[in-house]
């Protein structure tokens, strides 16, 4: 058995200049996530932000674009792949191709302690989609129009101006902030249990793009039980967004540089 992309070959980001930035950081801006909406967020590259739980356990389901270009975007299935099934403090946020490269990485992560548990469960998966309104209805025959899916939808189109119909092709499998999860170990089916996420804990990123970021406070709050609803318990989110100084060595990723054959 080998493993299909060795850590050792992935580029990580010079950890001088993430301590760098660090150091540095001064915190410019802060953006509330109503619970069971969503919201967007800019951050220029070279800046960090931070996705804080507040008041109470709440999952978010986050997309992430290039700030200039809204067709690259997060790509879920290849950050899986290179980093594991969830992602931590050094993991990289890859973007679609033609350009995959990475949109941000992960600079610190108070949750790092919960590792993977007894049942393979582990914090902030890259392995699920999103809450959304067709598979809602598809399984239950009910229409509810708070899914992280319409959430994001409604924020980006809100941003850009552009009709939702449209906008809702962007929307991405997003990276599931704080919710606690795993695949059952006989068969392999995507399990949630509730979050260990408390006011306080963070996941921090530094943006190695200019960015636009959208967050969904998930109508599943903890996720330790059902969601698309608005039975379960939920808390807003915060999105708290750092300057840093002129750091050393920081450069804006650059995109692919594959070439198809002329
Ligand atoms: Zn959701």
């Amino acid at each position: 058995m080998v493993v299909c992309y060795p850590p050792e070959a992935i580029p990580p980001l010079d950890a001088a200049v993430v301590t760098a930035a660090r150091v540095s950081m001064i915190k410019v801006d802060e953006v509330f996530v109503p619970a069971r909406e969503a919201v967007t967020f800019e951050v220029p590259g070279g800046a960090i932000f931070r996705i804080v739980s507040v008041e109470g356990p709440q999952v978010g389901d986050l997309n992430l674009f290039h700030a200039h270009d809204l067709t690259e975007h997060f790509w879920s299935g290849k950050t899986r792949a290179m980093h594991g099934t969830h992602v931590s403090t050094g993991d990289r946020v890859w973007s679609t191709v033609p350009h995959l490269r990475p949109l941000a990485t992960i600079t610190d992560d108070t949750l790092d302690w919960y590792g993977y548990d007894a049942d393979g469960g582990g914090v902030h998966d890259v392995i699920g989609t999103r809450c959304d309104p067709y598979t809602q209805h598809l399984l239950t025959g009910t229409d509810y129009h708070h899914c992280c899916h319409s959430n994001l939808t409604r924020a980006v189109a809100g941003h850009t101006g552009r009709p939702e119909r449209e906008v809702e092709l962007l929307i991405h499998d997003v990276m599931n902030v704080f919710m606690c999860t795993g695949f059952t170990r006989d068969t392999h089916q995507y399990f949630m249990k509730a979050s260990p996420v408390r006011p306080g804990d963070h996941l921090e990123f530094l943006a190695e793009v200019d960015l636009l970021g959208a967050l969904s406070a998930c109508p599943g709050g903890d996720c330790g039980d059902e969601h698309s609803s608005d039975v379960a318990a939920c808390h807003p989110l915060v999105v708290e967004i750092y300057e840093t100084s002129q750091v050393e060595g920081w450069e804006s990723a650059t995109a692919s540089g594959y070439r198809w054959p002329t």
